[in-house]
């Protein structure tokens, strides 16, 4: 599915802006991090890790609206931790749509029932559910039996109420082209997914379970297998032709990360989401005083299995917007040159008690290994600092929602 006319021309308007303005970097979309508690203890979370002090605390409203708007980014992401569980979330998105923002409300679905009466289907607005496999696979990634019911049950209610829905699921090396397969095919054909997100993990260096990110060759390996025989075609995958290209290996890029720059309790983080080498009050000092030339693959130790979407789907959509081949291509494959840009991650959560669908409606999940099983044993206990956090050394963070 493309993205729709209104995004590609606003979002096809403030690139020509930028272009005839001369300015050489400026955002795309913005990471919008409200709040860092979330209702889920997944392996591996670098948010949940955060002192109390600051899992308690909720970003302002006027707060949030005001980063925004000093990036002047046109389309902004909000992820968490939960999102849902901030009791303003509601007026955040509302006040980015009267600005003409698009917004995508990143989510383990799990609040979304007993929150969508507070959201309005718009056409600035999409919720974007994380699902990283089928039943077995994303309740075990998510560390909580039930889950994925619960968020295939709000994925099919918000549907009912005309609410556009978008996933995003992480490929980790547990994963294969087949359950890669089995996953995008049941969004795509049985759940009637708008459009969908894959993101790669990313191998941060302090996470516990380390051994779960893919490499950049097993990577491409993976993909080129799960996007062959025409499914990538198939799927209505919300990314360029370039990006998928990246992750099939036919071809490379550099990293952009200031195309996608986030924004939290903390400040503005850079380089990116995924790695923390502090914090800066304004965009303006976080592109001033960020060297963005030391970063990416083959330039920064910590960047070098990263290709995720959030440091190379905005080189993409750059290299798409900059070639008329390119931009044709998009748009005979059914997919705006823009695509991809959107939710550039998504969370899990899920506080509710487990409902069982009727397992018959649903393919047969690949066993899981037991390695991928024990990944919850290695949850780090909540509250307890991250390791990477406020680190002014700059390690790598949470990154793989
Ligand atoms: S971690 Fe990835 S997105 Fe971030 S700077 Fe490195 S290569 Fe770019
Ligand atoms: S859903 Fe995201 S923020 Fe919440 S525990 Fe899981 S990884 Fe962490």
């Amino acid at each position: 599915m493309p993205m729709p006319l209104r995004q590609s021309l606003r979002v096809g308007s403030y690139l020509m802006r930028q272009k005839l303005a001369g300015n050489k970097k400026f955002p795309l979309l913005v990471e919008l991090e409200p709040l860092f508690a979330c209702n889920l203890k997944c392996a591996g979370c670098g948010k949940i890790q955060q002192p109390h002090t600051i899992l308690k605390q909720r970003m302002p409203v006027e707060q949030a609206i005001g980063a925004v708007e000093e990036s002047g980014a046109p389309m902004v992401s909000i992820a968490g931790g939960e999102p849902l569980m901030h009791p303003q979330i509601d007026v955040i998105v509302s006040e980015l749509i009267k600005r003409k923002k698009f917004v995508f409300l990143c989510t383990n679905a799990l609040l979304l029932p007993k929150k969508l009466d507070k959201f309005k289907p718009a056409p600035y607005f999409s919720w974007v559910v994380h699902i990283d496999g089928l039943r077995e696979r994303h309740d075990e990634s998510v560390c909580k039996d039930g889950v994925f019911d619960e968020a295939v049950a709000a994925i099919k209610l918000a549907k009912s109420r005309g609410f556009k829905v978008n996933t995003n699921t992480t490929v980790f090396n547990t994963d294969t082209p087949q359950t890669v397969i089995d996953v995008l095919t049941y969004l795509n054909d049985d759940l009637g997914i708008d459009e969908m997100q894959i993101s790669p993990a990313y191998a941060y260096e302090k996470a516990p379970d380390q051994e779960h990110f893919l490499g950049v060759e097993e990577t491409r390996e993976l993909f080129r297998k799960a996007f062959a025989d025409g499914r990538r075609k198939k799927w209505r995958l919300n990314h360029t032709p370039l990006f998928l290209d990246f992750l099939e290996g036919k071809t490379d890029f550099g990293c952009t990360a200031w195309g996608i720059p986030s924004y939290s309790l903390l400040g503005w983080q850079k380089p990116c989401y995924l790695m923390n080498d502090g914090y800066v009050k304004t965009y303006k000092e976080l592109i001033e005083t960020t060297d963005w030339d030391s970063y990416g693959r083959g330039k920064d130790p910590r960047c070098a299995n990263c290709m995720a979407h959030c440091g190379y789907e905005p080189s993409a959509v750059l290299a798409t917007m900059s070639s008329l081949r390119e931009t044709i291509r998009a748009a005979r494959g059914n997919l705006s040159p823009l695509a991809g840009l959107a939710a550039a991650k998504a969370q899990n959560a899920g506080p509710f008690a487990p409902r069982r669908r009727d397992p018959r409606s649903l393919p047969a999940s690949s066993p899981l290994p037991d390695s991928l099983k024990s990944r919850c044993a290695q949850t780090p206990q909540p509250g307890k600092r991250s390791p990477s956090r406020g680190n002014p050394a700059g390690s790598v963070q949470h990154a793989f929602r």
